[in-house]
């Protein structure tokens, strides 16, 4: 286990790019795909000659299943044994962010459509489920306390909503870091949960609650930063270690954020002018920061100096779940049509940046 973890270390921040199907509007229009993809290697090539490396690559035939057994799966097995992990959906509006990280559950959707964060509540609960029967059958072992609780906001023009109570805007959220460098936000509602049901439920009313007041192309949600995080707690008793030493507990603690990012299209696209403009200068601040932060991560020969949490809310929060003993999932979402190609190759490099 030590070397898996070793290895693991090596590597803290993977990427992944995911090609969404063409919609029916693009295939009215005939737009061209201009992504190809060679099964079983992890290149994608744009255009005729534009070619990326990715630890992942799924083209647009892939399914939800397989994007969470493939690259979320250990890292939420990693949560359990106190790890912090994030995952990031990155990209241009409507290429797939909400739809693959499942930030918009909605009960009524079959199964097979799950994004991960619905997959990872059920299977933090069934990991746990595992754990305690087994240290059921081992008589000598003691037995662990699990506690579990959800956290949802968005970031917005640098400001927090509460999504799992959208009426308190009383209390001015701050992002808070502890002596021992854990990063909380004061203010912003935890709910503990029994069950994964209770989780999916939060899920699905904070999803609800994100904004969606619309602009010329896309709605506030496309300009925002959605975070849901799980938080695991994990008490167990340790032996003492001799007659003189009173039993004493061992408390793991790990969070597990999910970032459904604001839409990645540059400004002029979106005609907004004014206050708008404003929004969409501190979206790319927030986004350009995670580049910067990821990238300094990626990079082994820059690890030991600085990484620049503190440019951005968003990466002030991320702050303690990015590099560390955190493992960091980015799934960049592109569209497979020629119309995109600009933006999809702005995602590539984005991505790209982090490996
Ligand atoms: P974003 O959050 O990046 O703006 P969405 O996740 O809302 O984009 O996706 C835009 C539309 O495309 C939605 O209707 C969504 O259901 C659909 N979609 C995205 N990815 C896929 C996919 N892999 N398979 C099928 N439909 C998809
Ligand atoms: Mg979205």
């Amino acid at each position: 286990a030590a070397e898996l973890d070793a290895i693991e270390k090596d590597c803290l921040v993977r990427v992944a790019v995911r090609i969404r199907p063409q919609n029916s509007r693009e295939i009215i229009d005939m737009c061209r795909i201009c992504t190809t993809v060679t099964p079983g290697e992890q290149h994608i090539v744009i255009g005729s000659d534009k070619a990326f490396t990715f630890d992942y690559v799924y083209d647009v035939d892939s399914n939800q299943c397989d994007i969470y057994t493939e690259c979320v799966e250990r890292l939420v097995e990693g949560t359990l044994r106190g790890y912090n992990a994030t995952v990031l959906a990155y990209g241009q509006t409507g290429s797939g962010k909400t739809y693959t990280m499942g930030t918009g559950f909605d009960n009524a959707s079959g199964d097979y459509q799950l994004g991960i964060i619905p997959r990872a509540i059920r299977h933090i609960f069934a990991g746990i489920e595992r754990m305690q029967m087994k240290e059921n059958e081992e008589v000598s072992v003691t037995k662990s306390q699990f506690s579990v609780a959800v956290q949802f906001i968005e970031l917005y023009n640098e400001d927090i909503i509460d999504l799992l109570n959208p009426f308190n805007k009383h209390s001015a959220f701050k992002i808070h870091e502890s002596a021992n460098g854990q990063i909380s936000v004061a203010g912003a509602t935890i709910k503990p949960i029994s069950e994964s049901q209770e989780a999916l439920k939060l899920l699905q009313e904070g999803a609800l609650a994100r904004t969606t007041a619309s602009t010329k192309m896309n709605d506030l949600s496309s300009r925002s930063h959605a975070v849901f995080t799980l938080f695991v707690r994990r008490q167990h008793l340790i032996e003492p270690q001799n007659d003189f030493t009173d039993n004493d507990f061992e408390t793991l603690t790990s969070k597990f954020h999910f970032v459904d990012l604001a839409g990645s299209e540059r400004l002029k696209r979106t005609l907004a002018t004014g206050e708008r403009a404003r929004e969409g200068i501190s979206i790319n601040c927030g986004l350009l920061a995670l580049g910067n932060c990821i990238s300094a991560l990626g990079d082994k020969s820059k690890r030991v100096s600085h990484v620049p949490y503190r440019d951005s809310k968003l990466t002030r929060l991320l702050q303690d779940s990015l590099g560390g003993n955190s493992q960091t999932l980015m799934i960049a979402c592109i569209s497979p049509s020629d119309r995109d190609f600009m933006e999809t190759l702005n995602t590539l490099k984005y991505a790209n940046r982090a490996r």
